[in-house]
């Protein structure tokens, strides 16, 4: 095979074609994937046009009705055996996941692909629990179902690259859908390795495509198909517009988790080492989550004791190859990220803000864990999605005045309070605008709860029952009465 076709990441064979009705396909065309560990070029990949789009959406609507009509506990059945060749393949997945986007390889292999397994898991149980208790009005009998809807574009970023797409790719499968992934082009490896994994775990060929390719040059001829039935988009505000009015031209049902701008509150009351801890959890991925807390809020008559033990703790912090077992923070993904987040820092710092915790670059691919005090409410370093290890404080000395703080930015994903007072938990919990509230832990996800978030930070909530509203065109027959005819 040419080396536009394969490539070999760490002993793991991957194809660096499109995945397109149970084949490989190739463009004439490829772009480079480079690691954020030392910069080197992992593979030449195929860089999808509009062609291989349409390609890809024609072999998923002429699938669908296959899939669509195989009964549930077979889809349910196939879903698991896929989760079993993730589990088969759970080291393989780590280490490409590594190369590619430089998260740590121990959570990669303890965390992250672990509960990609589960995502199939999931939602394979729950579609056989699917169901909705029938009821009469009238004696005419309702019956609520769940009928698929047909070819879904999901379209997936870089920071948790298997993660995210088969949060997606697993409900829209079990729902009885066909599925077009197109992952980030800043990680685009795992997407493959998992096209592998379902063809061998008898998913029929064209259920599941997978293009490759940038953002804004094949992106416009997926998210503007009229046979496209559903588009679900994790990513940026300015690419989920983009996509929505795209998607507008058919009025495409969209799902879309984007940025944020989450607080940290933390009270007098709180236990502070376990604020401390949640604070300096927040440069985990190198700052790189969609949910971080980048905005610690602290009580003004704690705020110099936190900053101390935060300063000692973030010191602490060991920098360095994302492969090592020892290492906390690994790279940035990109380079054009990491200018953007010194953007960011050096606007802040030259409007005032003081680095109390870096500040600056690291080495290569990395930046300093940064903690900028005497920042403006209204500055750009406060209201605006930063997607490095750079959090700000900033105090408050009542409740309201926390809670103002916190839900003034644009954004509203989630939220972390860090106090001893259950009452005062609840008080503040009900006045905070986001999807998921933590009091006292932060990031403890469950696939049956609801996640998303308000205001610009998405549109739906994905996860459980939820998921499959928006993944099925819901359906309510009403059946007369035996006899009703006769009358
Ligand atoms: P991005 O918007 O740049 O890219 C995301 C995806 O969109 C990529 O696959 C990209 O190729 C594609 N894309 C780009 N332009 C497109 C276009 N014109 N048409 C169709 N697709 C296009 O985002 P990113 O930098 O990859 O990801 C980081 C962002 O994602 C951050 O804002 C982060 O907060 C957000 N995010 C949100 C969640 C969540 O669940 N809410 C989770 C992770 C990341």
């Amino acid at each position: 095979m040419s080396e536009h076709h394969h490539t070999t990441v760490a002993g793991v064979a991957v194809d660096t074609r499109h995945w397109i009705g149970g084949e490989r396909v190739a463009s004439t065309e490829t772009f480079t994937d480079i690691s954020p560990i030392d910069g080197s070029t992992l593979g030449k990949i195929s860089r999808g046009t509009a062609m291989e789009a349409a390609a890809a959406v024609a072999a998923a609507k002429a699938a669908f009705p296959g899939w669509a009509a195989t009964p549930r506990a077979e889809r349910a059945r196939i879903l698991h055996a896929i989760a079993d060749g993730v589990e088969k393949r759970l080291e393989e997945l780590a280490v490409v996941e590594t190369h590619d986007n430089g998260a740590l390889l121990r959570s990669h292999r303890r965390g992250v692909m672990p509960r990609v397994a589960h995502n199939f898991r999931f939602f394979a149980d729950r579609l056989l629990t699917l169901d909705h208790e029938d009821f009469t009005t009238r004696g005419h009998t309702n019956r609520v179902t769940w009928d698929p809807a047909g070819p879904c574009v999901l379209i997936t970023p870089w920071n948790a690259p298997l993660m995210l797409a088969t949060w997606k790719v697993a409900p829209a499968l079990a729902a009885g859908n066909t599925v077009i992934l197109k992952p980030a082009e800043w990680s685009p490896l795992t997407a493959s390795l998992l096209a592998d994994i379902a063809a061998g775990a008898g998913l029929p060929a064209g259920v599941l495509n997978v293009v490759q390719g940038l953002g804004p040059e094949i992106g416009d001829a997926l998210t503007a198909h009229p046979d496209v039935r559903r588009i679900s988009f994790t990513g940026s505000v300015p690419t989920a517009r983009h996509i929505a009015a795209s998607a507008a031209a058919n009025l495409t049902p969209l799902s879309l988790e984007l940025g944020g701008k989450s607080p940290l509150l933390v009270f007098a009351d709180a236990d502070l080492d376990l604020a401390v801890d949640l604070a300096v959890e927040q440069y985990d991925n190198a700052g790189q989550v969609c949910l971080a807390a980048t905005r610690i809020l602290v009580e003004e008559s704690i705020a110099a004791e936190f900053t101390r033990r935060f300063t000692d703790k973030a010191a602490r912090l060991r920098q360095g190859d994302p492969r090592d077992e020892a290492t906390d923070i690994g790279p940035n993904i990109h380079p054009r990220q990491l200018e953007k987040i010194d953007g960011f820092v050096r606007r802040a710092l030259a409007d005032g803000a003081r680095a109390v915790v870096g500040g600056h670059r690291g080495e290569g691919q990395y930046y300093a864990p940064t903690l900028l005090t005497d920042v403006r409410q209204d500055s750009e370093i406060v209201q605006e999605e930063v997607f490095g290890p750079v959090l700000t404080l900033q105090t408050f000395t009542d409740e309201d005045e926390a809670v103002r703080l916190a839900n003034d930015t644009r954004f509203g994903l989630a939220a972390t309070v860090a106090t001893g007072d259950p009452a005062r938990a609840e008080r503040i919990t009900a006045r905070l605008v986001a999807g998921t509230v933590w009091v006292n832990c932060f990031f403890v996800r469950d696939l049956r709860a609801p996640f998303g978030g308000s205001r610009h930070s998405g549109v739906g909530r994905e996860g459980d029952t939820w998921s499959f509203d928006f993944y099925c065109d819901l359906k309510n027959t009403v059946t007369a009465p035996k006899g009703w005819q006769d009358h």
